[in-house]
């Protein structure tokens, strides 16, 4: 039955009974009033009357007139209030008799029959008064049998309602609560158990419904979610760089094969560790989480694994998604990629040898070329005419620059290998700038371009290998004679700026294109149509000399209206 019905009927009963009891009762005492009220009108009264007459015929003899007025008036209302059956007869004979006793008033014999119909009257009240009586007991009886059984239904309807309505309402909703938080909490097998044909019954079977299809979705994209998982890592495992994947806690969440093999442990070993705790065991862990979210460029890894050397690009991706719905990103975490570059490294090293040993074999046979047309030049072997001289010495500035290629080839090769080595103590910077400034001095001059020197005074000395610092100033001097037009001015200063001493080339050439200010300090980089004739290995050498002597080396320019090249070195 539905709920509403139940109620409905419980409740309607319930206001039925209630009403049925009010009206029976209200008849009842009715009844029981009327018949009290004709016990008291139509006996009691006549009783009352009865008595009246009774004295009033005793004093008939002693004061004659009022006697037989009371009686008279007793006699009417006795009349006026005939109820019972026979009352009437003995009445009417009463009347006729005190008529006659009127005339006749010292008849005792009528007199005393006079009092024998009163009594009779009496007698016949009394009788009426006491079946009246019982009548109304039985009434009242009634009344109670009657108003106990609407009273004893109302009551067991009430005390129905009250103990079942609650429970019957409340105990499903709770079932329903629980059921719903359950599923909230992602238990989709949830279900509720009522199967009562009501209001509730149909809600649960909404729910049931309900829970299912949740169910069978939660499975579905769980089955999808674990196939593209497993997908996922399949492809993970099967990349040939290791990977090793970190929560924004730095939990490791997964590793493939080839990380577990340079790294040197199980999966097991590995998989819901914190980093940090596996870096304090492990030291490629240790290395590869230190500085974790520094640039992803760093410095290539020598690692020793699967029984050789290898190398390896460390690159930190950092992970962040935006929730459905929310503007904002988070971080979850990272994933370390270490990029095997061993087979470049070795292409590298293959490269770096051959250009050294290159160069190295022709430094010898073009210093003796040099050597030689030095010796064609002197008058002693002999006289050359004036086309001859013009052949020497372009050859001279060919083989001039032939060895300049070769020399910076040779050292960017020995910087390569780490086969520099570099002699730092206590320098003057004034001896370093004169050097420098000696050794272009012709070259500047044939351009017919002004060296300004401008020296801060008493600078103090600097930690630098003067002759690595020296050629570092010539190559700024060189390019700034190289880029500025004949006729500039070139401006060579040396000052004291936090804590170092600063040199400065300061020309007035074309300068360098914002896009290409970074890369100039990058080995074999020369700015797309500039002089073809170097080997953009001057700025990069450059760069590794001053580096190497903890120096700092920048450049400011203005494309079309010059360059300013700096080095700081750190003073004594
Ligand atoms: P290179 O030996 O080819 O000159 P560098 O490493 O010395 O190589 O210079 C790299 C590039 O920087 C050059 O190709 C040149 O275009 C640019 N460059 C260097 N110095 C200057 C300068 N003072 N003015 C303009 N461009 C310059």
């Amino acid at each position: 039955m539905r709920i509403k019905t139940k109620l409905n009927l419980g409740v309607g009963l319930l206001f039925v009974l209630i009403i049925v009891l009010s009206l029976v009762s209200a008849f009842y005492i009715y009844s029981i009033k009327k018949d009290t009220q004709n016990i008291l009108k139509a006996n009691y009264e006549t009783l009352e009357y009865s008595r009246n007459m009774l004295s009033s015929l005793d004093e008939i003899e002693v004061n004659e007139t009022k006697a037989i007025v009371l009686f008279e008036t007793n006699l009417k209302k006795q009349i006026a209030n005939i109820s019972e059956v026979g009352e009437d007869k003995v009445t009417y004979d009463l009347q006729r008799k005190f008529q006659i006793l009127e005339q006749d008033r010292n008849n005792a014999t009528l007199k005393s029959q006079i009092r024998n119909d009163i009594f009779e009257i009496m007698k016949l009240n009394m009788n009426a008064i006491k079946v009246k009586g019982d009548i109304a007991k039985k009434t009242a009886e009634t009344a109670n049998l009657w108003i106990a059984i609407v009273g004893s239904l109302c009551f067991l309807i009430a005390f129905n309602l009250l103990v079942n309505l609650p429970n019957n309402i409340a105990n499903p909703i709770k079932e329903l609560t629980a059921s719903i938080k359950e599923i909230a909490n992602r238990n989709y097998s949830e279900r509720v158990h009522f199967h009562n044909h009501n209001e509730y019954g149909d809600l649960a079977k909404s729910f049931n419904t309900m829970a299912e299809k949740l169910e069978e979705y939660s499975n579905s994209n769980l089955h999808k979610l674990t196939f593209e998982k497993k997908r996922l890592e399949t492809l993970i495992n099967n990349m040939h760089d290791p990977i090793i994947g970190l929560d924004s806690e730095g939990i490791i969440l997964f590793v493939n094969d080839e990380a577990l093999k340079i790294i040197g442990l199980r999966q097991e070993e590995v998989i819901g560790q914190s980093a940090t705790t596996l870096a304090l065991k492990n030291d490629l862990m240790r290395s590869l989480i230190i500085n974790e979210l520094e640039s992803s460029k760093a410095h290539p890894m020598k690692i020793f694994a699967d029984g050789k050397e290898s190398y390896f690009e460390k690159e930190t991706v950092n992970i962040t998604i935006t929730p459905t719905g929310e503007d904002k990103s988070i971080d979850i975490g990272n994933v370390i990629i270490l990029r095997n570059i061993t087979i470049f490294k070795e292409l590298d090293f293959a490269k770096t040898n051959f250009i050294a040993t290159v160069s190295h074999e022709l430094k010898t046979p073009i210093s003796s070329i040099k050597l030689s047309l030095q010796l064609l030049e002197k008058s002693e072997t002999g006289t050359i005419n004036d086309e001859q001289k013009q052949l020497i010495e372009s050859i001279k500035e060919d083989s001039e620059r032939l060895l300049k290629i070769t020399g910076e080839l040779l050292d960017i090769s020995q910087l390569e290998t780490g086969n520099i080595h570099l002699n730092i103590e206590k320098s003057n910077p004034y001896d370093i700038v004169n050097y420098a400034v000696d050794a272009v001095k012709v070259q500047a001059e044939q351009k017919q371009i002004e060296l300004i020197i401008d020296l801060e005074k008493e600078l103090p000395e600097v930690k630098a290998d003067s002759e690595k610092t020296g050629w570092v100033l010539i190559n700024f001097l060189t390019n700034a004679i190289t880029y500025s037009s004949s006729q500039s001015k070139i401006i060579v200063k040396l000052k004291k700026e936090n804590n170092q001493v600063v040199f400065q080339v300061i020309d007035y050439g074309k300068g360098i294109d914002k896009r290409y200010q970074s890369k100039v300090f990058d080995k074999y980089f020369q700015i797309p149509g500039s002089n073809k004739s170097g080997t953009g290995l001057g700025l990069a050498i450059s760069k590794e000399f001053i580096e190497a002597q903890n120096g700092t080396i920048s450049v400011e320019s203005e494309l079309g209206l010059g360059s300013t090249f700096s080095i700081g070195l750190n003073w004594v």
